[in-house]
């Protein structure tokens, strides 16, 4: 590790990690700064990743280090936890205390998952409480599913669940009540629309129930609920980006490339894309490479021609 780098990249899950190997591809000099705690640490597999499907996301993200490694980019497990602007380029500082140097900043910083405060929620997040029918609905098709409505986007996603399982349960819990048409659809497609908060979920190795503050409780094997997603963005307010508003949550807003309106600070992934699944991420972290090696390179070109004409310029008496 050097103190200057063409980029840094802060985040190693798949967004970083993608960019970093596009950059070492281009020979560019990359530093990923990595905190190790990617979004979907809690599941056991990820699903959707053509030509891995099912792998630990754990040993994916091993693999995509190795081949940054391979093209030559430093990945470092810390936290960066400043960035500003300095004459020469971004300054990020390290939680380890190491000051680095960089032309570019990539942030693949991802978001937090703001879960309902509902006990049993957090403790089994990533295994039989879900958010996503593309991520681990196949694995509860047919199964017993709940659905804890928090927003006005709940029936939409019972739909969703709905395909995948007959024997679906809407805990309205703090979410509105459905529209007519929903409502509609809901009944037509024989799916439980239950009103009252919801206690808790009643768990120990596996989900078991849901429990409603006035007792009453439904046997369930699945829960889905939906998260306020909030970007990482504390690096990109530090270096005077502003943070944006989402239906779901905050993002960091970017070219579909991934440049930001911080100049040199670009984004990729989660952090600007809330519903990018893996794929998506890794691929805008291709995007957010390529555009960046594609700025450097007229930089460089042009730094280039101001040096020729320097030398051939005559020299001042
Ligand atoms: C429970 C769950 C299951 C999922 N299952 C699937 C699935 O099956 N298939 C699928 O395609 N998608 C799945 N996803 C979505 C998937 O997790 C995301 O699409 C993906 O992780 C986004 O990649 P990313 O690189 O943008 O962010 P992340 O993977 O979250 O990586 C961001 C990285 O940046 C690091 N970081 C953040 N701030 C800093 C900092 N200041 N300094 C240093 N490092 C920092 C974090 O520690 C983390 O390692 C799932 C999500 C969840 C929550």
């Amino acid at each position: 590790m050097t103190d200057r780098y063409d980029v840094v990249v802060v985040g190693g899950g798949a967004a970083g990690l993608a960019a970093a190997v596009t950059l070492g591809r281009s020979l560019r000099s990359v530093l990923v700064v990595d905190a190790g705690e990617p979004r979907n640490a809690h599941a056991a597999a990820a699903h959707n990743v053509l030509g891995r499907e099912g792998v630990d996301p754990r040993e994916l993200l091993a693999a995509g280090r190795r081949e940054a490694e391979g093209y030559g980019a430093v990945v470092v497990q810390d936290r960066a936890v400043d960035a500003r602007r300095e004459d020469d380029g971004l300054v990020v500082t390290l939680a380890g205390g190491d000051v680095v140097r960089a032309r570019r900043l990539v942030l693949a910083t991802g978001l937090t998952d703001v879960l309902p405060d509902v006990p049993g929620v957090r403790e089994r997040w990533g295994a039989d409480v879900l958010h996503c029918p593309y991520c681990h609905g196949w694995e509860v098709r047919g199964r017993r599913i709940g659905v804890l409505a928090t927003s006005d986007n709940a029936a939409h996603q019972t739909l969703l669940l709905r395909q995948l399982s007959d024997d679906v349960t809407l805990f309205l819990h703090t979410g509105p009540e459905p529209a007519d048409e929903e409502r509609e659809q809901l009944e037509a497609l024989g799916v439980r629309l239950v009103r009252g908060t919801v206690a808790r979920l009643e768990h120990d190795d596996a989900l078991r129930a849901v429990v409603l503050e006035d007792g009453s409780r439904y046997d369930v094997d699945a829960v889905a609920v939906a998260p306020r997603f909030v970007a990482n963005a504390d690096l990109y307010v530090r270096l005077g980006g502003e943070i944006s508003d989402h239906a779901f949550g905050t993002y960091i807003a970017s070219s579909p490339g991934g440049r930001t309106d911080v100049p040199g600070v670009w984004v990729a992934g989660n952090a600007t894309d809330l519903a990018a699944m893996v794929g998506g991420s890794a691929a805008a972290g291709v995007l957010a490479g390529a555009g960046i090696n594609g700025e450097l390179v007229h930089e460089d070109a042009e730094a280039a021609v101001a040096r020729a004409r320097r030398a051939l310029a005559p020299a001042s008496t």
